[in-house]
């Protein structure tokens, strides 16, 4: 106690060892009931308590992050050469390159600082949320307003939003890795344990950020947000992600290597320069400064990030939530999306179709989930009553649910499973007052449902009569469990050949199939074990859902296919049902399904050809989706893989991207997910892969764009100084380029729109990195362009007489130019920029080019960048030919894309 006080010394509350203490004695600690809080006590707590959130992960103060703009090699360059060349008398050049590094930084951390608040506001909108009792009834809360004395509930799947001490558990067990570094995950009860029982001990406490693998239970929230045994270990944990994916890495190393190699050059070209070449020492350096600036690409991993950060804000506003950010790079070349049926394929909402009993086969007509509608029986309208067996199974299927109904302005709604809710609306029907036969026959004791054994069991108390047991599921499952079936005239032996026939006809038909059972149970019965229920049970009849695809997802799964990506469905629901929804889905011309049962009898390489060659994986559980994944992966395809459980949480972490429903998902896979759909839908994934081939596309544009200009000004420099001539063109007119154009010009390409025919090419190879052979000769073709390009103005203007000025001053607007013509042929990596569509480009980029010719004319003509800049007015006849040399360089290079796209194709 002593110890755990001294630990505790400045907390907000008086301290105590919550898990030696009983239950009752917690509550009374904290002046809170197993009833809950209630009323405005929550709000009084949250006001004195704080919001139930760590501490914010520190996060670089805006100082700093102004700062770390400046670390950086070229900025280190730059700065000495600024203060070299003040040194040597050259103060407007001294200023200028000062200017740039400053206006430079600012660009670098305003835009950095719009890519982080992005992401942060993205992070938030998957906050974890809690159940909790308030005012006596079950809410569901964001988990930051979980106070101290809340009564928390707890199930499978659920992070731990708060510490808490349990006040009842049912087999639960709470995987504590994050705290305790155990994976084993730890039974819970409500006992007290010894006060000096080690953290990993305390098995009657559940405490915040750990998961509940498995179990029910409630508890009291003891201590929140930072006060939590998570919040002492957060400055371990609260680390804020850095904007850093594998691409960006590489770039930022290329880019590294590159200004070594660059400064490495320029100490030779320099020495060559002043001896072989006699060039004057201060003339020497400021070109090999100049040469410094214009190869190295420094601006490259910023825009980069930037690009990524517009990725992963599209992916948003399409209901994609990326949590981990190399899932945007990965989702672009993602071959295989492994996707649920129910509710992600189709639209979760069901409605019973058809009711078959011993004798009789009924039609159910329904609009969404009302609770009223006709039977019929052979076409005819028929009435429930005069049916008992249906009425039976209707009653069944009520009791045996969680869900409940709830009338809307715009119709009904359900809270729970929307199969359940099917099934109330389904009991209203057939005539059940569906609160007064709740509370007639109440439960006594449950068997969950549980994607293992398929289904749910309850006890009910009969007035007057012994408890009965009604059960629902899968059929095969159901069936077999049966002896008899129910007929109006008495229970009957089943006829088992004849159930599974009716069931596979009603699955083919694309139905979900659920039968309904019951038993009678010893009087004095008050709980179950699943021994209760699989044997000996009455058969009361099939119920055939009907759960149509989602429109959007059919769209989705025809884009997959034109884009070389192949959807595989894995569900746990039967295989005929499955195939036909597979069918109407567009999933393959022939889906074939396998079944889990099937699965598991299989050796690892029979295993692998069923994986690569199904369609459907029917009657699957969780363990299933991690042996895919292994086997789809093995060679070397990069799979989505869709989850919401707490045992899909190792199969989400297997796969490239694993993606957890943010509707009704559990906390345990989006933890373990790269992304959350906040729509549960198929068609987002689809949505996030076409964004994520469009990054990679913007990323490479990025380069091809930024590469080549960079080469052109530095190849310019180095064989003006080689063949021993007045370098073309002055250290600060080339800064004066890069910032203008990499600002303007190089971030619109940051924001290019996806190209069309994105989702008809194939899926890029796995681990593919940016720099091909395809690119590399590019920019050094596009290279060898620019520098033709500005040797053939620069003679020409000399030529003809003009100073070395106005010589320059032509240099650097034919480099810009050049660059505007290039950044529209490099919007299409795929195909022609020359449509008409390609002329007219975005607003991001005409406002890139409209601000870039401002700048130039500026440049040109206004007397102070004159004095600044050393530039000279240029001719309008000398002006049109630097138009025409870029237009030039814009059809060589459409020329080039043409040739080689055949030739690749040829090869
Ligand atoms: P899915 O992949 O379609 O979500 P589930 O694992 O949820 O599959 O369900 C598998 C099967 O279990 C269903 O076809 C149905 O027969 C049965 N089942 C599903 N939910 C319930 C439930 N709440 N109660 C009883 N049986 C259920
Ligand atoms: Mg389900």
């Amino acid at each position: 106690m002593a110890e755990a006080d001294r630990r505790r010394g400045g907390d907000r509350r008086d301290a105590h060892d919550w898990h030696a203490l009983e239950p009752a004695q917690a509550l009374a600690i904290l002046d809170a009931s197993a009833g809950g809080l209630a009323g405005d006590e929550p709000a009084r707590r949250l006001a004195r308590y704080g919001p139930n959130r760590l501490p914010r992960g520190r996060h670089r103060s805006a100082l700093r992050r102004f700062i770390g703009q400046f670390d950086n090699l070229l900025i280190y360059v730059l700065l000495a050469a600024a203060v070299l060349a003040g040194a040597i008398g050259h103060f407007t050049d001294a200023a200028v390159i000062a200017a740039v590094v400053l206006v430079n930084a600012v660009i670098g951390f305003v835009q950095e600082g719009r890519a982080e608040r992005a992401l942060d506001a993205i992070r938030g909108m998957i906050d974890p949320t809690a159940s909790a009792i308030r005012d006596g009834r079950r809410t569901t809360l964001r988990a930051e307003a979980i106070v101290p004395g809340d009564v928390v509930l707890l199930e499978a799947g659920d992070r731990v939003p708060a510490d808490l001490r349990l006040l009842r558990a049912r087999n639960l067990r709470v995987d504590e890795a994050v705290l305790t570094g155990e994976s084993v995950p730890v039974d819970k009860g409500v006992a007290p344990v010894d006060p000096a029982a080690a953290l990993g001990d305390r098995t009657s406490m559940a405490f915040s950020g750990t998961f509940v693998t498995a179990g029910q239970a409630t508890g009291v929230a003891v201590e929140t947000g930072g006060a939590t045994e998570l919040g002492r270990i957060s400055a371990m944990i609260g680390a804020v992600e850095r904007l850093a994916t594998p691409l960006v890495r590489q770039m930022d190393r290329f880019a590294r290597q590159v200004t070594v190699l660059v400064l490495g050059l320029s100490v030779l070209v320099f020495g060559y320069a002043v001896w072989f070449r006699s060039y004057p020492l201060d003339e020497a350096f400021m070109a090999v400064v100049g040469l410094a600036v214009a190869a190295i690409p420094e601006g490259l991993p910023a825009v980069m990030t930037i690009a990524l950060a517009v990725g992963v804000q599209r992916m948003a506003a399409r209901n994609a939530i990326v949590r981990r950010l190399p899932a945007v790079e990965t989702l672009g070349s993602v071959s295989v999306i492994c996707s649920d049926k129910t509710g992600t394929l189709t639209r979760n909402e069901m409605t019973v179709s058809a009711v078959e009993t011993a004798l009789t086969d009924f039609r159910v007509e329904s609009d969404g989930y009302r609770p009223s509608g006709r039977f019929l029986v052979a076409g005819e309208p028929v009435d429930p009553p005069a049916y008992p067996v249906l009425e039976e199974l209707a009653l069944a299927a009520l009791l045996c649910n969680d869900a409940h109904l709830r009338g809307t302005d715009g119709g009904w709604a359900v809270d729970g499973d929307p199969m359940e809710g099917a099934l109330v609306a389904f009991a209203g029907k057939a005539g059940h007052d569906l609160t007064a036969a709740r509370a007639g026959l109440a439960r006594l004791d449950e068997i969950p449902f549980d994607s293992r054994h398929r289904y749910m069991a309850t006890l009910h108390a009969r007035p007057g009569r012994a408890p009965v047991v009604y059960v629902k599921g899968a059929p095969e499952r159901i069936v077999e469990m049966c002896t008899a079936e129910a007929t109006p005239d008495g229970d009957r032996p089943i006829d088992l050949e004849r159930w599974h026939r009716r069931t596979e006809a009603l699955a083919a038909d694309g139905q979900r199939v659920l039968a309904v059972a019951r038993r009678a149970m010893p009087p004095g019965t008050e709980d179950i074990r699943p021994e209760d229920v699989e044997a000996g049970l009455t058969l009361l009849g099939l119920v055939g859902l009907i759960d149509p695809p989602r429109p959007e997802a059919i769209a989705a799964v025809a884009e997959c296919r034109s884009a070389g990506i192949r959807v595989k469905m894995i569900t746990g629901d039967h295989g005929a049902t499955a195939q036909a929804i597979a069918r109407q889905l567009g999933l393959d011309d022939d889906p074939r399904a396998v079944t889990g049962h099937d699965l598991d009898r299989m050796a690892d390489d029979d295993f692998h050809r069923h994986a690569q060659e199904a369609t459907v994986f029917a009657r699957t559980s969780p363990e299933h989706k991690l042996r895919l994944v292994e086997s789809l992966q093995a060679d070397g395809s990069i799979i989505a893989m869709t989850g919401d459980g707490v045992n899909d949480a190792p199969a989400l972490k297997r796969a490239d991207v694993g993606v957890a429903m943010g509707g009704k998902g559990t906390e345990a896979a989006k933890e373990a997910s790269e992304m959350v759909l906040a729509d549960d839908n198929f068609a987002s994934i689809v949505a996030a892969v076409r964004e994520g081939r469009t990054v990679y596309d913007n990323l490479t544009k990025v380069i091809a764009w930024t590469l080549p200009t960079n080469g052109g000004e530095a190849f310019t420099i180095v064989l003006a100084i080689l063949f021993g001539l007045t370098v073309p063109v002055t250290p600060v007119q080339i800064l004066w380029i890069n910032m203008i154009t990499a600002v303007a010009l190089g971030l619109a390409l940051a924001f290019e729109p996806t190209e069309p025919g994105t989702m008809r090419r194939s899926a890029r190879p796995a681990g593919q990195g940016l720099l091909t052979r395809r690119l590399l000769w590019r920019i050094a073709f596009v290279s060898g362009l620019m520098v033709a390009g500005t040797f053939g103005i620069y003679a020409w203007a000399t030529a003809r007489g003009l100073d070395i000025e106005t010589a320059r001053t032509m240099v650097v607007n034919v480099l810009v130019v050049m660059e505007i013509f290039y950044l529209f042929s490099v919007r299409y990596v795929h195909g022609t920029a020359l449509t008409w569509r390609g002329v007219l480009g975005t607003p991001a980029v005409l406002m890139g080019v409209g601000a870039v010719v401002v700048a130039q004319f500026a440049f040109t003509y206004l007397p102070v960048m004159q004095a600044v800049f050393a530039s000279r007015p240029v001719a309008l006849p000398d002006g049109l030919v630097i138009v025409a040399v870029g237009a030039a360089l814009l059809a060589v290079v459409e020329i080039e894309k043409r040739v080689a796209e055949r030739i690749g194709r040829r090869g």
